[in-house]
């Protein structure tokens, strides 16, 4: 299995030559050459799997230039629910992602068993294995990037804490998180795990990474990888629950589905698109946008226009605050016949402040094909569904996961299940829980009072420079410094 890039300009490379970076040389995104075709008698095989089993069979479809001994080891090594599931300790979690079914036909998918409490764990605890696994076939080192708004930086970084060879730099929004995920991410004390608050927005904080790992001269010196939602195999990895939730949630290969996904920068649902194209029986993708609607206005309208930092807004989802949706351009390369000059005009558009419309063009046609709708959710919607969940089902969920089943139950079709994603729970999201049902969320015993713990993180301005300086800073010092722990 070759990986080519969205804007067409660059060569062909295995699962593994891009594991560790981020962007294709000519600024696009990476998928497969081709989609693996699944056919009815896998999936009836795969039906029978357990989630480890089910993780290597989809993977071994990607990973192809990990021998098999070796990909079966880092999947069982990161899916034993014993390792795995630390969030919930009761029985159901050996599953690793169960199905709660609400009442007939509407499910949670229950993503959010791991160490962070976030769908991002299903992810990121595989990518550190992986990550481990060819840095030491190679004999390297690697200063990981990123910026989160919230629940990315808890998951890479309880991923990559106390990796050997591995630093983590972890941009965050100062001050727009909530307590509990800001106190997650900064009383780390590993020596390999950096924090830095930025004086902006989410986006800008992207940016900032974006502008590293464009400067190809300080990436190669630095040697910095990335580990935001673009990584490929983070996708990859997201794929293999659709295909869980799908078998949980019918009985057979011939039945049709609905998944409702709470998106911000489309790596979830992108996951879910590449699970379709694979010949997963999804006949609907629900995409929830919260008040930062730019996926929802493409969807209905045909435009995207990603809004200015100044017009994304904060609101109680937060891991949705995010107006440029970085995997976005994988569903768009797809969307245009895998066409990467069209890909290329498109984002010309975006990435100069502007937009594209495809309101007008056959693309609006072809849409219809993937399977997507959309709708949005309101800090209003939210409450309100949080309360109905809570006083029909007794079920508490978090914010996002609300905004996904507000929109999954006004748009899917009838009579199709709905399995709607889980992607964190309620404790990370206390203030507005605490508002709709005037309780607090219940709380995993090892992370009582993590809030008083001291926290180490370092303020920035979003400034490209001074942010090159410190990682320069840390990684001239740093290997002397922590040389033992490192
Ligand atoms: C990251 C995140 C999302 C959005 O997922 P994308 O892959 O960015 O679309 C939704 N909810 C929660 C809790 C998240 O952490």
């Amino acid at each position: 299995m070759k990986y080519i890039s969205t804007r067409g300009n660059a060569p062909a490379k295995s699962f593994t030559e891009i594991l560790l970076g981020g962007l294709a040389p000519d600024g696009g995104l990476y998928l497969p050459e081709k989609y693996p075709l699944i056919t009815r008698a896998e999936l009836d095989v795969w039906r029978t799997l357990s989630y480890a089993d089910l993780a290597f069979a989809v993977l071994s479809k990607f990973a192809t230039d990990i021998p098999a001994a070796d990909l079966k080891a880092i999947v069982n090594k990161t899916y034993t629910a014993k390792v795995y599931c630390n969030g919930r300790a009761d029985s159901e979690t050996t599953q690793i992602t169960p199905l709660h079914t609400l009442e007939p036909g509407v499910h949670i998918l229950e993503l959010s068993n791991g160490p962070t409490l976030a769908f991002k764990d299903m992810a990121m605890q595989l990518l550190g294995n992986l990550f481990e696994y060819a840095l030491s076939k190679q004999h390297e080192e690697l200063n990981i990037l990123g910026a989160t708004s919230g629940d990315t930086g808890s998951a890479a970084e309880y991923a990559m804490r106390g990796k050997r060879g591995i630093r983590v730099f972890m941009l965050s929004p100062n001050g727009k998180m909530s307590s509990f995920q800001r106190a997650q991410m900064y009383s780390l004390q590993d020596p390999n795990i950096f924090n830095i608050a930025i004086n902006g927005m989410f986006d800008d904080a992207q940016d900032m990474v974006k502008a590293v790992s464009n400067d190809h001269a300080f990436k190669a010196k630095y040697e910095i990888g990335t580990v935001n939602s673009i990584n490929w195999a983070r996708v990859s990895a997201q794929v293999i629950y659709y295909f869980k939730g799908y078998f949980a949630a019918t009985k057979s290969n011939d039945e049709q589905v609905a998944f409702s996904v709470p998106s911000g920068n489309f790596g979830n649902i992108c996951a879910g698109h590449i699970a379709r194209m694979m010949g997963l029986p999804i006949a609907q993708l629900i995409l929830a946008t919260n008040e930062n609607d730019v996926l929802d206005e493409f969807f209905r309208t045909g435009a995207y226009r990603p809004r200015t930092t100044a017009r994304t807004y904060e609101t109680s989802s937060p891991s949705m605050d995010i107006s440029k949706a970085s995997n976005f351009e994988r569903f768009v390369f797809d969307l245009v016949g895998r066409d990467g000059a069209k890909v290329r005009e498109f984002w010309n558009s975006v990435e100069t402040g502007g937009a594209f419309d495809i309101a007008d063009t056959p693309y609006w046609l072809a849409l219809t094909k993937f399977g997507f709708v959309s709708g949005k959710s309101t800090h209003a919607d939210r409450l309100q569904t949080i309360r109905k969940l809570w006083q029909k089902y007794g079920v508490m969920v978090d914010t996002h996961t609300a905004d996904g089943i507000k929109v999954g139950l006004e748009q899917r079709r009838p009579n199709l299940p709905l399995i709607c994603l889980e992607t964190a729970l309620p404790a990370k999201f206390e203030e507005t829980i605490v508002e709709a049902l005037g309780r607090k969320p219940e709380r995993p015993a090892a992370m009582q009072g993590i809030e008083d713990l001291p926290q180490r993180v370092e303020v920035m301005d979003a400034d490209v420079a001074k942010l090159k300086g410190y990682i320069a800073m840390e990684c001239g010092f740093g290997v002397r410094r922590h040389d033992a722990a490192l």
